[in-house]
């Protein structure tokens, strides 16, 4: 995901850049286009400039020319010039034109004769003059050709000047010349005027010397003009350098071009950072998207995973407590009504116990199939733990009403479930409770919808029950006892009874089996069946059963003291058979009481066994090494097979008194009865049957050769008091 994000994001970087470079190469070329045409005006204006340049300067020189022509052809005319009028007419020529320094009178002997100049020096410097062989060949080739000779460039108090000289007259009328110093300088600064003003500089070389500047050091990188002036051959061909002057190349040559590029490179540069972090952003965006969603997937997974049972997916106590609190609290302003069903699986734990918990669990994955068939969309179904389930019920219901849909449910529950080879028929418990009529949070609701599943369950289970004055009492009755069982443990309310059990075969009495009674208040004695139940439930029955079994050794010594022969059975439940100091307290009992341990015998019913059935095995081998026996209780009530006998060393069944009430008028149980001590027989274990209560059941049982008995027939369970005396009086 990231190294896909991370390549197109590379990629569209990568395209920015591009772009960006595009945008950058057209800036480039308008500023260089602009530039281009910048020059190309620069040189049109130029090359203007110069040519107008060049015009104005043959156009002065022409002047100048002219006006010494026209001095010269004057005196010819008037036959040659007195030096006043001479004097006078080069005086004003001097004036007249500026850049003019001096003026001489040369005669027909190339002698300066007449002077007129601006500065002093020229007396000496036209003798000077004269004596240069150059300008006396000069001067000749003026008088031969009749036109104005030019001299070459003479430095003159620091300043270039040139000579120019016009013949007067030739032949017979030849007078002589008009000779001029001309400084470049102020004549062609003149003609030009200020540089400033027309916007453009001027330089002159003459044969490679600058004889003429009105600007700056020229640079190499300068816009120029050239042109050149020849005014006479000899002298060699002027060139002059037209450019602009700073202000004008800054008019024309404008920083646009630069401008333009680099507002082009910034737009570039800006494109790209703005795709860039369109790019970055978007990207960010995404992850974070994704981010966003996968803590959302987390969050919804961990709340999913609060609020539900992993295994049926249903939702979970902590859900369904929850959901009620809310709708308790809705319902506090609307008034709304509901139903809460607590579900409870028969013997469900016995499913577990024998075909295993992957068997249980299979079980339980397919209930929600099961409730959906007969809840509707609107009803809450919960899984509380184990086989215990929570249905919530909107709406006002009437009792006839939930009876309907309660009875409806047990019976889809007794339809059988395939699970791998076994077919499993369930039954199940519901207690009712009415929202607000049986409590007004959801402690109470659910306390009391269980009390009234106790009620379904002490009603013969696969029923239900709802919740009434009367079970809120027995709920009440029930948290009562259970403090006064507490209390009567730390009194040692407790007594043990024993009833006899004879040998069928010489009506002999072999042994008794111990059996707890409460004598609440010292007063009145409670049979076991209003608490054992609780008893092992707070597990109080393993600190009482060690204590009475301890106590009742101590009494049945006395027994056997008489008679070595007998046995005393204790009963062991399936809390106490868990408990991890099991051998050890039953060996620490034998060495304080010095009970002889083959004399013991302690009864377990099949679910007890089954509960933990490698614990138990290791435990009733262990005992059996001391020399205790193993007496299957109930036998016959349980839902194991009877295989699982050869598993346990058991040396006695005790065929559960159930089947023994009605033996004498139930053929199937008469044939249960006979196929249990067929198989005591076979498998050399003693058969007992308990609850034999008339001469009948006796009969029958001696003619199927039942070993042991045991019943009300015979004696009913007695205090040891009475047992002893029992004994000593045969
Ligand atoms: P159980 O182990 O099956 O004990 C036999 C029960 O049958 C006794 O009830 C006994 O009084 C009753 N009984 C004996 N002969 C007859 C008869 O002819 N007719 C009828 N209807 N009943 C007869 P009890 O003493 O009320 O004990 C009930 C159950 O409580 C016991 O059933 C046993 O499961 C449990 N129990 C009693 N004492 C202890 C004990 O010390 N420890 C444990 N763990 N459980 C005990
Ligand atoms: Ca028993
Ligand atoms: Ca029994």
């Amino acid at each position: 995901m990231n190294a896909h994000y991370q390549q197109n994001i590379k990629q569209s970087k990568l395209t920015a850049m591009m772009i960006s470079l595009v945008i950058l190469a057209i800036a480039v070329c308008i500023a260089f286009y602009v530039r281009n045409s910048q020059t190309q005006v620069l040189q049109q204006i130029l090359g203007g400039h110069g040519d107008r340049t060049k015009i104005t300067l043959v156009n002065n020189i022409n002047d100048l020319m002219a006006d010494m022509r026209a001095m010269s052809k004057r005196w010819v005319n008037d036959n040659g010039t007195t030096e006043a009028n001479w004097r006078a007419d080069a005086a004003d020529f001097n004036q007249r034109i500026e850049g003019v320094n001096a003026m001489w009178m040369v005669d027909k002997e190339f002698k300066c004769i007449w002077l007129v100049s601006v500065s002093s020096s020229s007396v000496q410097r036209c003798k000077n003059f004269m004596s240069e062989p150059d300008h006396v060949v000069k001067l000749s080739k003026a008088k031969e050709s009749q036109t104005i000779e030019f001299t070459e460039i003479y430095d003159v108090d620091g300043q270039n000047a040139i000579y120019m000289f016009q013949p007067i007259g030739k032949d017979e009328n030849f007078f002589g010349f008009i000779a001029i110093e001309v400084k470049v300088q102020m004549f062609i600064d003149y003609a030009l005027g200020n540089p400033v003003n027309s916007g453009y500089y001027t330089k002159a070389y003459n044969k490679e010397k600058v004889a003429y500047s009105n600007g700056p050091e020229l640079s190499d990188s300068s816009y120029l003009h050239v042109f050149e002036l020849n005014m006479d051959a000899d002298t060699g061909s002027w060139v002059f350098k037209v450019y602009p002057t700073e202000a004008t190349l800054g008019l024309i040559i404008t920083t646009i071009p630069y401008f333009i590029a680099i507002t082009g490179a910034i737009i570039a540069f800006l494109f790209m950072l703005t795709l860039w972090s369109k790019q970055k952003a978007k990207y960010e965006s995404n992850r974070l998207a994704t981010e966003i969603s996968e803590k959302e997937k987390v969050q919804f997974e961990l709340e999913y995973l609060a609020n539900h049972d992993t295994l049926t997916h249903l939702p979970n106590r902590h859900y369904i407590t929850n959901f009620i609190e809310t709708r308790v609290k809705l319902s506090e302003q609307s008034q709304q009504k509901f139903t809460i069903l607590f579900i409870d699986l028969d013997h469900f734990k016995d499913i577990n116990d024998t075909l295993g918990h992957a068997v249980g669990d299979e079980m339980l994955k397919k209930l929600p199939i099961l409730f959906n068939k007969v809840f509707r969309h609107d009803d809450v179904i919960a899984r509380m733990g184990g086989d215990e389930f929570v249905v919530y019920l909107p709406g006002e219901m009437s009792e006839s009403h939930v009876a309907k849909m309660v009875k409806r449910f047990l019976k889809s529950l007794e339809y059988p479930i395939q699970i791998e080879e076994h077919l499993i028929r369930l039954t199940g418990s519901v207690g009712v409770a009415f929202y607000p009529q049986h409590g007004a949070n959801v402690t109470e609701l659910l306390s009391h919808a269980d009390a009234a599943l106790y009620r379904a369950k002490d009603e013969g289970r696969n029923t239900f029950a709802i919740y009434d004055s009367e079970i809120e009492q027995k709920a009440k009755d029930r948290i009562k006892l259970i403090g006064r069982l507490h209390t009567a443990n730390e009194n040692e309310e407790f007594e043990m009874y024993f009833q006899p059990r004879y040998s069928l075969s010489d009506n002999q009495m072999i042994g008794a089996e111990a059996l707890i009674r409460w004598k609440k208040n010292n007063e009145r004695v409670i049979e076991p069946a209003a608490f054992i139940g609780l008893l092992e439930e707070t597990s109080l029955i393993i600190p009482i059963s060690w204590r009475m079994l301890e106590h009742s050794c101590h009494q049945f010594l006395k027994l056997l003291a008489h008679h070595p022969g007998l046995f005393m059975s204790f009963n062991v439940s399936a809390k106490l058979l868990e408990h991890p100091d099991f051998l050890k307290n039953i060996q620490s009992i034998f060495a304080r009481t010095n009970f002889p341990p083959e004399r013991l015998e302690l009864e377990l019913t099949e679910q007890t066994l089954i509960q933990n059935v490698e614990n138990s095995q290791y435990i009733l081998n262990e005992v059996t090494q001391l020399g205790v026996s193993v007496a299957i209780d109930d036998f016959g009530t349980g839902y194991s097979s009877l295989s699982y006998l050869k598993n346990f060393p058991v040396d006695v069944l005790k065929i559960d008194k159930s089947f023994i009430q009605d033996i004498d008028s139930d053929n199937d149980d008469l044939e249960l009865v006979k196929t249990m001590i067929a198989m005591g027989k076979n498998l050399n274990i003693i058969t007992v049957a308990e609850g034999v209560e008339s001469e009948t059941q006796l009969k029958i049982l001696k003619h199927e050769l039942c070993d042991q008995v045991q019943g009300y027939f015979f004696k009913k369970p007695m205090r040891f008091y009475d047992l002893y005396r029992l004994i000593t009086d045969r």
